[in-house]
């Protein structure tokens, strides 16, 4: 790359695309890319989805930005509309997942001070991403995105994922812990599913301990796995749930929702932001919300995401070096046993758009509106790029 004006935040795959249409992408020479990724999990409605393309244009001519001194219709209508599909109280709106957790964790801050607890901790896990911002980065299970960026925020007690006696042991010996703060399922942590039962035995935690809890469901939330947010597969509601990623197919926003006790803390001056819930965002968010509702992409996404986990496990049932295959609606992972980064080249180059995280696993969030075709195409095509990747000498996949 010659010298380049942008910060050097990202190491990127050699590419740029100039177009897209559904689950498909294409570069500047006319290559068409099947989207695996749909920009981690953000564009579940595909690219220039027709409903969000026209919300937005129309919007964009109408206003799309005024003031949170002023009323914000918009607003209000996709805060009621948020809270009727979560059932949670309320929600203030912002421009992106860390936000909407910054937002979460001053509320658990508030939330103990209000019982008088000199120092609230929250609890959080091991493996977990919550966000770049310097609490949501202290708040993230992962010493690569900590590193340099010390001092730390403080208060944040770290027990592995999965790890229920963990938990009730930081409870016995800190009495400032007044939250937990989890993902439904660890996303950037390599996709890992916890236990049945973990987040409905978290719920019960913090029933007996008074605390709150808080579930990012960043990016399992809004139809991803199979419902419409990650915690109804446990039938658990939080007391605070943040969103964003797939909430406006592409425009940046996220909101963090609360319930009960959590969802009166706020008052005029504890918290704003200056673009959260414009009314472009929040035109945007809604026109996501009613495709998500009508074309019932919750169902469709448990539905595809079962084709292709059984499609994944027959094409590469027997081949070494795949250690699991899982996922739940269309958050799916391979796991290899070896590093394969590389991976995502390997795919490139074969017009599939794919993310490995955690080293060795193999992260797919496909568009929620996927076709069969499409989603066979996908197993296909992946599981050959996998098992050439395994059968090639092992020395490539261990250099990096
Ligand atoms: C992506 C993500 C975030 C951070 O969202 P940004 O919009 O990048 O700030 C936080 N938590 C989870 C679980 C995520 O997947």
């Amino acid at each position: 790359m010659p010298h380049s004006c942008l910060m050097s935040t990202f190491s990127r795959l050699p590419v740029a695309f100039v177009r897209g249409e559904g689950v498909w992408l294409w570069d500047a020479q006319g290559n068409k890319y099947l989207d695996a990724l749909a920009g981690v999990a953000v564009c579940g409605l595909g690219h220039a989805h027709p409903a969000v393309t026209a919300a937005i244009c129309d919007q964009a001519g109408k206003l799309v930005h005024t003031s949170n001194w002023y009323e914000i219709p918009l607003q209000e209508k996709l805060a009621e509309r948020l809270c009727r599909l979560s059932s949670m109280d309320n929600a203030f709106l912002c421009n992106s997942g860390a936000e909407a957790n910054e937002a979460a964790i001053k509320l658990a801050r508030l939330y103990g001070h209000k019982r008088e607890v000199l120092n609230p901790g929250i609890i959080v896990t091991e493996g977990s991403f919550h966000g770049r911002t310097l609490a949501t980065l202290s708040a993230t299970g992962n010493r690569k995105i900590q590193a340099g960026f010390e001092p730390l925020v403080q208060g944040f007690y770290r027990v592995p994922y999965n790890d229920l006696a963990a938990v009730r042991q930081i409870a016995e010996h800190n009495k400032n812990v007044v939250a937990v703060l989890v993902e439904p399922i660890a996303g950037e942590g390599g996709i890992q599913i916890p236990a049945d039962g973990y987040l409905k035995d978290l719920r019960r935690i913090c029933d007996e301990r008074g605390w709150l809890l808080m579930l990012d469901e960043i990016q399992t939330g809004l139809c991803r796995t199979g419902k419409w947010f990650a915690c109804q597969h446990e039938g658990v509601a939080p007391d605070v749930m943040t969103l964003a990623k797939g909430l406006g197919n592409g425009v940046p926003i996220g909101a963090c929702l609360a319930r009960g006790a959590a969802a009166q803390l706020f008052a005029p001056g504890s918290h704003g932001s200056t673009f959260g819930g414009n009314p472009l965002a929040c035109r945007a968010a809604l026109a996501v919300l009613e495709v998500l509702e009508k074309e019932r992409l919750d169902a469709r996404a448990a539905q595809l995401g079962a084709r292709l986990l059984q499609d994944f496990a027959q094409r590469l049932a027997g081949v070494k070096g795949v250690k699991d295959i899982r996922g739940r609606g269309l958050m799916l992972a391979i796991e290899l046993d070896r590093p394969c980064k590389e991976l995502m080249t390997a795919a490139l180059e074969r017009g599939l758009l794919i993310n490995v995280t955690a080293e060795n696993v193999v992260r797919l969030l496909p568009p929620l509106i996927l076709s069969d075709a499409e989603a066979d195409l996908l197993a296909r095509e992946l599981t050959d790029i996998v098992r050439a990747f395994l059968a090639a000498p092992a020395a490539a996949g261990e250099t990096r």
